[in-house]
């Protein structure tokens, strides 16, 4: 889960890290409350769970006199296609120059990876194209819960000495939260010293309850469906929705749907044992994707009992075209049912998935 930046700024708050003064509103009349902590110097920013939300448009300037106005504006706004609900309003600073750092899990070395360069504030992905050469790598390892200084000194090179702490504190938070990212673009010098001008963590899925977070948020209103039946389930714009019992055999029914030029709407695994009422869930689940026309049932009964799928299916009751493939445990009574109400069945997936992408073209 990505917490939003004034979250994310609060938590390294807490672990030392300077941020700028600043106050989360929700509408603009919320704002002269708290012009005179601010200063002179304004910036607004809109708290949209988005990347490049500066380029966007999302960031605006603007001073004690015409913070107000500004706010209206942005909240009027919509950041790549997000509405603007919350706006975090800060002291401005005055920049000298703009760093990146970022703490995430290297995937060969399965260790904490640090990033920093100087050339801070701008994609990362450009300066890695463009200069890779600047951007400086050290691997940690999680059983340190303090970088040593040389690492710190190699991260940091010739950046003011300040910013080795900052590195540090990071890396606390980085591990302390159970992130998957840390990172702070730009971390920002000013003559009143270091600050992170912007933050971002994103926290493991999988400790969320440990981190005390009870909702995964960033999820839609279909993938909190999903998770709350305990789905696997990924969404993907195809025509062909995809039901299927394991994570194997549901991906290769993706591949085949591929293979035969069609395109799938979603990923649904329902897991082993479904019972009829799973399966009516996960049917009207993905027919409620506003793309599926047709949907592929691909399932293998072993401790899953066909019968069942086949009472779910005709249970949900949907519009669209289903077409199913069952075999295994209780496959003759699945196929009654299921034929006696009409529905489509054919013996293998290779026929099911080539019918779903004839009956899309
Ligand atoms: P992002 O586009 O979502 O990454 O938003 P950031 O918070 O990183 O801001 C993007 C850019 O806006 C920064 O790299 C800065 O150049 C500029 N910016 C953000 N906050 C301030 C500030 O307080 N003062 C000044 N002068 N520029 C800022
Ligand atoms: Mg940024």
């Amino acid at each position: 889960m990505k917490l939003r930046e004034h979250e994310a700024k609060n938590v390294i708050k807490e672990y030392g890290i300077p941020v700028p003064a600043g106050f989360l509103i929700r509408t603009a009349a919320e704002l002269p409350a708290h012009l005179d902590a601010l200063g002179d110097k304004i910036v607004l920013k809109a708290q949209v769970d988005v990347g490049g939300r500066g380029k966007a448009g999302g960031i605006l300037m603007a001073d004690k006199t015409t913070a107000v106005k500004t706010a209206e504006e942005l909240f009027r706004k919509e950041i790549k296609g997000l509405p603007v609900k919350e706006i975090l309003a800060e002291q401005r600073l005055d920049i000298q120059h703009e760093y990146y750092l970022s703490i995430t899990v290297d995937r060969s070395s399965k260790q904490p990876l640090i990033l920093f360069t100087e050339e801070g504030g701008v994609d990362i992905e450009i300066t890695a194209k463009e200069n890779p050469g600047a951007i400086r790598r050290v691997i940690a390892t999680p059983l340190m819960r303090d970088l040593p200084p040389f690492m710190l000194r190699e991260l940091a090179g010739k950046a003011p000495k300040e910013i080795m702490p900052i590195i540090n504190k990071l890396y606390r938070v980085f591990l302390e939260k159970d992130a998957l990212l840390a990172e702070i673009n730009p971390l920002v010098t000013t003559l009143q010293g270091v600050f992170a001008a912007d933050a971002k963590i994103i926290v493991d899925d999988n400790a969320l309850g440990r981190q005390g977070f009870t909702v995964n948020r960033d999820l839609t209103d279909r993938e909190r469906e999903a998770e709350k039946h305990g789905f696997s389930y990924v969404e993907l714009n195809g025509a062909i929705g995809v039901i299927g019992n394991g994570a194997g055999l549901t991906m290769s029914t993706l591949d085949l749907i591929e293979f035969y030029g069609g395109k799938a709407a979603n990923f649904l695994d329902v897991g082993g044992g479904a019972e009829s009422e799973r399966v009516m869930h996960a049917v009207r689940l993905v027919a409620s994707v506003p793309t599926v026309k047709v949907i592929v049932v691909n399932l293998l009964g072993g401790i899953t009992k066909c019968d069942e799928v086949a009472k779910g299916i005709i249970a949900a009751g949907i519009s669209q075209k289903v077409i199913v493939r069952l075999a295994g445990t209780n496959e003759a009574e699945g196929r009654r049912l299921l034929t006696e109400k009409g529905y489509e069945m054919l013996p293998t997936m290779d026929l099911v998935v080539k019918k779903a992408v004839e009956v899309t073209k």
